[in-house]
């Protein structure tokens, strides 16, 4: 067998991802299924969970996954179509050994997936890599699993509902822009109090409405718009997948993942004060200095979910949030990212605080930020660049305004700026923020010109 076998390409940092018929093809999700079994041989594996998304490609994928993990001796509990964190749920209800979720998240209609849990952990980095070198010698276990099919949705409703609430009596919208959060949802919101429209609640994967990816504008036209003429309270969207969500305002403003997680904290740091919220490294300073204000202790850590998942776990944190609108929430939930707990959750907070959300916001300072801006890079560059980013920021700033521990992030007289390499493209990411607008030109003028001085010259329109 050559290396071409299967695509290393789709071998990702957080997860297995790839185009479909291109470089992802559904024998791959059989020798995913095998390779999975084979090398946590020694972990005994009994019995895998599945589940998938509502994709078109999504069950053929997932039949071929399933078969490869049968045809390795070990046993499927197959629970059907549903969002990411149900499959999560199931990891932890159904005391699995292991959960495999089929889904493109929130990325184009012909890409797909695989999202792993192993031992209620997330199954990341070098272990996928190690996964793909198992697939390639082709050593695998042979047996006859057993394959049960289960619905769990009602346990995972009531469940939801048993650690949330009370609620307010609010008018909602909710957009599941046709993904696979549509028949939950739909069951949800007949379970509690208030006046709730659902969006795109039929699980379709062309995404005839819009495309399920919640921090993107275009994407809410029809949230925002159904907010006005219904003259409702709340908006709440979720990506394809339901394991990030994007809450917008009456004033129609889409809340920024860390400030979404300032504001969740607000109940829990009542209960106890001196607990640590989580934030990724690029979130801004007014959601740091929100949750300090609260009593609250706010940790920063690396972006990524997979990378959250175990930072929640190894500071026992009651709540993480990522600017991406991944929120995780090991207070009164499991500490994974589900962004239908999070909703409900976010109800219940708007029910505990005084002004509601807007009440929450309009405390906050008045700040500029960037948007996330993408400068193209050579994958193999990328590290090298940052590295040698570091090496000028530490001539030329005290050590105890910067933070290296996912790019740099360097905090000046005038704002904060970060340029760190993304996990999941072949490029830069670079954000700033600042209290004016003049002062965030002044900074990202700054970042273009270490930007340059490492090498890095196509930026001039990005920046
Ligand atoms: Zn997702």
């Amino acid at each position: 067998m050559t290396e071409n076998f299967i695509s290393k390409s789709i071998f990702r940092e957080y997860d297995i991802r790839g185009i479909v018929n291109e470089t992802l093809f559904q024998n791959c999700a059989y020798f995913i299924g095998k390779g999975f079994c084979s090398l946590n041989k020694e972990k005994k594996i009994d019995s895998i969970a599945i589940c998938r998304d509502g994709r078109l490609s999504s069950p053929e994928i997932s039949e071929a996954l399933v078969k490869g993990i049968l045809e390795s001796g070990v046993n499927v509990i197959d629970i059907g179509c549903g969002p990411t964190p149900m499959l999560y749920f199931a990891s932890v209800s159904l005391q699995v050994d292991a959960a495999i979720m089929v889904t493109g998240s929130h990325n184009p209609k012909n890409h797909n997936g695989f999202k792993i849990v192993l031992k209620n952990k997330s199954f990341y980095g070098k272990k996928i890599q190690q996964l793909y070198q198992c697939i390639n010698k082709q050593k695998f276990q042979n047996g006859v699993g057993k394959l049960i099919t289960k619905d769990i949705k009602d346990d995972y409703i009531s469940d939801l509902l048993k650690r949330s609430g009370p609620f307010p009596n609010l008018k909602v919208i909710w957009d599941c822009g046709n993904g696979a959060t549509g028949e939950i949802i739909s069951k949800v919101v007949k379970k509690i109090p208030g006046k709730h429209k659902v969006l795109f609640d039929k699980i379709d994967g062309n995404f005839p409405n819009h495309h399920p990816d919640p921090t993107i504008e275009k994407n809410l036209i029809h949230l925002k718009n159904s907010l006005k003429t219904e003259r409702a309270d709340l908006g709440i969207s979720f990506d394809g997948d339901g394991d990030r969500i994007g809450v917008v305002s009456k004033d129609s403003n889409l809340i920024s993942g860390d400030l979404l997680t300032s504001f969740l904290s607000g109940s829990i740091l009542k209960k106890n004060k001196d607990q640590k919220i989580i934030l990724d490294v690029k979130s801004s300073e007014k959601a740091i200095k929100s949750i300090e204000e609260q009593n609250g202790v706010a940790v920063i850590s690396k972006t990524g979910h997979s990378l959250i998942k175990e930072k929640i776990k190894e500071l026992n944190a009651p709540l993480a949030g990522e600017m991406s609108g991944h929120i995780f929430f090991n207070d009164n939930w499991y500490g994974f990212d589900d962004a239908i707990y999070t909703a409900l959750r976010c109800l219940q907070e708007i029910n505990f605080r005084k002004g509601g959300l807007e009440g929450f916001i309009e405390t906050l300072p008045k700040s500029f930020s960037s948007p996330e801006i993408r400068i193209e890079c050579k994958e193999e560059e990328k590290f090298k660049i940052i590295e040698n980013i570091k090496a000028l920021a530490l001539n030329n700033y005290d050590l105890s305004d910067l933070l290296l521990i996912d790019g740099v992030r360097a905090k000046t007289t005038i704002g904060w700026w970060l340029i760190r390499a993304s996990n999941t493209q072949a490029a830069l990411i670079v954000c700033a923020e600042s209290d004016t607008n003049e002062n965030l030109k002044q900074l990202l003028i700054k970042v273009k010109n270490y930007l340059k001085l490492v090498g890095i010259k196509e930026i001039s329109e990005k920046i």
